[in-house]
C-alpha cells in the first residue's frame, strides 16, 4: 500500500466518511517546489476527487498563471482530506485525525515553500495565531518556510477594499519567485 492507498482508504471520521464521495488526496507533481495548502475539500472537489477545483481553486490557478508558474507544477493539498457537510469549518477532531496524512505528506513532498491558504492551514502548521499578524511574511517552522496568506475564497468575497484579493496576489507572486 502506497502512502495514497492508506490515505484513500481512511475512515478515522465517521460523519465525514458518511457524507464524503471521495477522499481528495491532493495533487503533488513531480519535483514541485512549491507547495500550497487549503483547509478542506468543497462540493466540486468532493465529486471529482482533486484539490481546489471550484471558483476559488480557478482562482488560485489564474494568479498562478500571472506569476509565471502553471498549476501543473504546484502541489497542492489540504489538511482534512475529507468534505465537511455543508462546507462546514473542520472540527478540531477531525483535524487532528488528519493530521498524520499531511505530515505523512510533507515529509514525502520535502517543498522548498509552503504557502498557507487561510486561517485552517496557517494555524496547523503556526499554532494559534491571527492571519493578519502573519501574512505575508515568511515564517520558520521545524525546519519548513511556511508563508501564510488569504484563502482565495477570501479574495472572492472581496472584502475591504479588495485587500485580500490584492494581497493573495502579492504573495504567490513573492512565493513564485522565492522557489524560481
Ligand atoms: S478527513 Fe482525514 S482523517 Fe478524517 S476520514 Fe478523511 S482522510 Fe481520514
Amino acid at each position: 500500500m502506497t502512502l495514497t492507498d492508506d490515505i484513500r482508504s481512511c475512515t478515522a471520521c465517521p460523519s465525514l466518511v458518511a457524507t464524503r464521495t471521495t477522499v481528495v488526496v491532493g495533487s503533488t507533481p513531480a519535483g514541485a517546489r512549491l507547495l500550497v495548502v487549503g483547509e478542506a475539500p468543497g462540493a466540486q472537489e468532493d465529486q471529482t476527487g482533486v484539490p481546489f477545483v471550484g471558483r476559488s481553486g480557478q482562482l488560485l490557478d489564474r494568479l498562478l498563471e500571472e506569476a509565471s508558474l502553471p498549476r501543473s507544477r504546484v502541489a497542492v493539498l489540504n489538511t482534512v482530506k475529507c468534505r465537511p457537510p455543508d462546507n462546514r469549518v473542520p472540527t478540531r477532531v477531525e483535524t487532528a485525525a488528519c493530521r498524520p496524512w499531511l505530515t505523512a505528506q510533507l515529509a514525502v513532498l520535502e517543498p522548498a515553500l509552503t504557502v498557507t491558504l487561510g486561517l485552517s492551514a496557517t494555524t496547523w502548521f503556526l499554532g494559534k495565531v491571527t492571519l493578519s499578524s502573519v501574512r505575508g511574511r515568511v515564517v520558520e517552522v521545524d525546519g519548513r518556510r511556511v508563508l501564510p496568506t488569504y484563502h482565495p475564497a477570501a479574495a472572492l468575497r472581496g472584502g475591504p477594499r479588495g485587500e485580500p484579493l490584492r494581497l493573495l496576489r502579492e504573495d504567490l507572486a513573492l512565493a513564485v519567485r522565492m522557489v524560481g
